[in-house]
Order: structure tokens, then C-alpha cells, then sequence
């Protein structure tokens, strides 16, 4: 069986791994990223693209600060990677809302926004009331019950797939390599350095970057046998096309650059259970309809279930793997906000030193794992 030598081994080319691997092209280092699409791992594929921060999370200020820095990287790493893989990115980065029915829900939200400013020391968002929302978003007639939202002005959404096109389409001009390979096994080399057995030859490198969504917790089992990380799974209704009337987006009905509306924020523990069920989208479909009523008359052209890569606690994970200086372990559940934070900040870590300060409660120190 053929060997291949590298430096860095990036096991999984979904939208975490390419950006891990964009951001330390560069580095002088010989990059591989192993990745075959997998029935499971297809979170990069079935996401929604928003890069939404807000109301993220009060009980973890870090990282609502670290999904912050993110969309402030975001602007310029999209102009960047629209010129090296000469790709188009539909983007818009003009703040998102959360709508809101009657007026309890109007006040609880501003409660949240309140405590969130008072924890963070700023946040550039707040409530808008109906007439301002409708003002927003003049194409949109909102139901009766809509009292108005919560605005935040970092937030934003992407074309997630020509987002993950433009990374690939960049990695081989910037010397990295994308390999199709599935990943079978990784193990610790004897003399130091890692070895990833795939259906077609071994890969070695120094260093090895787990990005390999919920196959992270299969392909970590050299270093760490239970992984704190589940399936959290995601069901979404994809309404036919309409005009585009959506330039900020709505979170739970968010208008595609297509034109089509995806329904869907429910998150549920269903283990790797892969087909959408009616009781898990229904609520989702009324709430859309009392938010947008005209969706009533529009027909649902597909669904699909995707499953989120989510640490226990909800946070992110960025570690070195215990016992192991060169081996990392990245799992994040809000991967596409995060991309240009992963693109822009992690590299050093990856390549030897400590994490961004805003990151470093994020290692696997925090369930009690020496690392
Ligand atoms: C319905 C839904 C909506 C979402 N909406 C948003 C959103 O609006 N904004 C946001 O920020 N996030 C959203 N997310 C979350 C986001 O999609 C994930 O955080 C992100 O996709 C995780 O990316 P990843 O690369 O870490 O993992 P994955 O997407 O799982 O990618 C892992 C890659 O590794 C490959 N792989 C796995 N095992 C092997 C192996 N053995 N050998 C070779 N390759 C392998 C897989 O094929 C895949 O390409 C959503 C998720 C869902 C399910």
C-alpha cells in the first residue's frame, strides 16, 4: 500500500476542515485534507448559512465574543476567497432578526438583549418594534400576531455551498491538497507523527487535525474513547421558490439567494435517526406561517434532516487530544458563523501554540480531560 508524507493531516473537508486547512495555507507546511461525503457527516451540506450571533449565549460570553470576531473577520476573508478561487459568494452581511409574537415575547427577548449587553459590555443589536421591521423589510407583509424582533447588526447570511466551493476551489491554489479518501483509521506512528489508514494508502504527517464532524468521536478513540459530543439533529421544510424580498434574514423562515424559504430551527437528541418526521416540523411550519402568512400558499418542494456536530455543553471545541501535543480536535455546531474565526484566529494553535484568549475555555479541559 502507498505511503504519502505530510505535515498536517486534515481528516474531513467540510466546512471546518477547509477552513482550518485556507487558514494554514501559508504556514510553510506540506497540507493534506482527507475527505469522502459520508450519509451522516453532512452538516456542511444541509445547514441553513446563517452567520448569526446573536443571543449567543448568555451563559457563555466567550463564546458569543469569539462568534463576534468571527463575523467581523467575515467581509474581508470573502473578498479574499472570492479572488483566489475566482467563485462567486452570495452574501449579505446586513444584520438578522428574530421575530417576535405579541407582546410578552416582545419583552422577554428585550430582557435578553439587556442582560446580554450588560454581560458582554456591548452588543450592537436590540428590539425593533413592528412599524420598524416592516420598514426592514418592505416586501414581507408579517402576520397580525408579529409585535416585531430583535436586531442585531453582526449578524448575516452566506451561500453555504458555494461558501465550501470557494474554500476547495482555493485550497489547491494555495498548495494544500483535497483528497478523496475515506478515512478508516488514525493512529499514533511509533517515532512520533500520526497515520490515517484510508481505503487507498496511508497517509503520515507530524500533525493531525480532527475535523471530521460527529466522525470525531469514531476516529479520536486512539487518544479518547468517549468524545463529548452528540448527533443534535435538524429538520427543514424548503419552500418553493418566490421573489426575493429577504435581504436581512428572518431566523426559523430564512429566504435562500435562490428564493426558496427554509423552515426549521428545532434541535432534538434523536441519535443518527435520518428521515424527517411530521411532528418534528410541523410546529416549525405553523410558527413560519403565523410569522410570513403568504408561506401558507406556497408548497413544501423538499425536507431533509441534517445532523449537528454539538458538544454536551454547546460550546465549541478546540483541543489538543489527551497524551498528544501534535493531535487536535475540532467539533463546532455553528461551523459556517465560525469559518472565519477557525480560518483567521485557530492556525497558530494548530501549528504549535496557545489558543486566541476568547477560545481558550474551549479545550477539553472544561469536561475534566487532561490536555
Ligand atoms: C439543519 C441545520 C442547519 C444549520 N444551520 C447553520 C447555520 O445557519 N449557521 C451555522 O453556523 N451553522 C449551521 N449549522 C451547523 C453547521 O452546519 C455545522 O456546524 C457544520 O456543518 C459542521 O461542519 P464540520 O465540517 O465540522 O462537520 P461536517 O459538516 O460533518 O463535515 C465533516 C466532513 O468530514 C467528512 N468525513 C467524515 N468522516 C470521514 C471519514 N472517515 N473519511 C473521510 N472523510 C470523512 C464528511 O464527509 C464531511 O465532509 C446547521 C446544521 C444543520 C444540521
Amino acid at each position: 500500500m502507498a505511503t504519502y508524507s505530510q505535515d498536517i493531516l486534515i481528516v474531513g473537508g467540510g466546512i471546518t476542515g477547509v477552513a482550518l486547512a485556507y487558514g494554514l495555507a501559508g504556514s510553510g507546511r506540506r497540507i493534506t485534507v482527507l475527505d469522502r461525503q459520508t450519509p451522516t457527516n453532512r452538516a456542511s451540506r444541509t445547514n441553513v448559512g446563517l452567520i448569526w450571533v446573536q443571543s449567543k449565549f448568555l451563559h457563555l460570553p466567550d463564546y458569543a465574543r469569539w462568534g463576534f470576531l468571527s463575523s467581523r473577520a467575515y467581509p474581508e476573508l470573502v473578498a479574499e476567497l472570492e479572488a483566489v478561487s475566482g467563485l462567486r459568494i452570495p452574501v449579505q452581511f446586513r444584520g438578522g432578526l428574530i421575530p417576535v409574537l405579541g407582546e410578552a415575547e416582545y419583552r422577554q427577548r428585550g430582557d435578553y438583549i439587556v442582560k446580554l449587553r450588560e454581560t458582554l459590555g456591548e452588543y450592537r443589536g436590540d428590539m425593533i418594534d413592528r412599524a420598524a421591521l416592516d420598514a426592514l423589510l418592505p416586501g414581507i407583509r408579517f402576520g397580525r400576531e408579529v409585535t416585531g424582533a430583535a436586531w442585531c447588526e453582526e449578524d448575516g447570511v452566506i451561500e453555504p455551498l458555494a461558501l465550501l466551493r470557494a474554500y476547495r476551489a482555493a485550497l489547491p491554489r494555495k498548495g494544500v491538497e483535497l483528497v478523496d479518501r475515506d478515512v478508516l483509521d488514525v493512529r499514533p506512528r511509533e517515532g512520533g507523527g500520526y497515520q490515517a489508514i484510508t481505503d487507498n494508502g496511508i497517509f503520515e504527517a507530524e500533525t493531525l487535525v480532527l475535523a471530521a464532524g460527529l466522525a470525531n468521536r469514531r476516529l479520536a478513540r486512539f487518544a479518547l474513547n468517549d468524545v463529548p459530543l452528540y448527533p443534535d439533529m435538524g429538520q427543514v421544510l424548503l419552500v418553493e421558490r418566490m421573489p426575493y424580498v429577504m435581504p436581512i434574514p428572518v431566523l426559523g423562515a430564512t429566504q435562500t439567494f435562490g428564493g426558496t424559504v427554509i423552515i426549521g430551527f428545532r434541535h432534538e437528541n434523536s441519535g443518527h435517526r435520518m428521515s424527517v418526521e411530521q411532528k418534528g416540523v410541523s410546529g416549525e411550519g405553523q410558527w413560519a406561517m403565523r410569522v410570513w402568512p403568504e408561506l401558507a400558499d406556497k408548497r413544501v418542494i423538499r425536507s431533509w434532516v441534517g445532523l449537528r456536530v454539538m458538544p454536551n455543553d454547546g460550546m465549541a471545541i478546540y483541543s489538543r487530544l489527551p497524551g498528544h501535543a501534535n493531535a487536535y480536535l475540532i467539533c463546532t455546531h455553528s461551523a459556517v458563523t465560525l469559518a472565519a474565526a477557525h480560518t483567521r484566529l485557530l492556525p497558530p494553535f494548530l501549528l504549535g501554540g496557545e489558543l486566541p484568549e476568547t477560545a481558550r475555555g474551549m479545550t477539553l479541559q472544561r469536561f475534566g480531560i487532561a490536555c
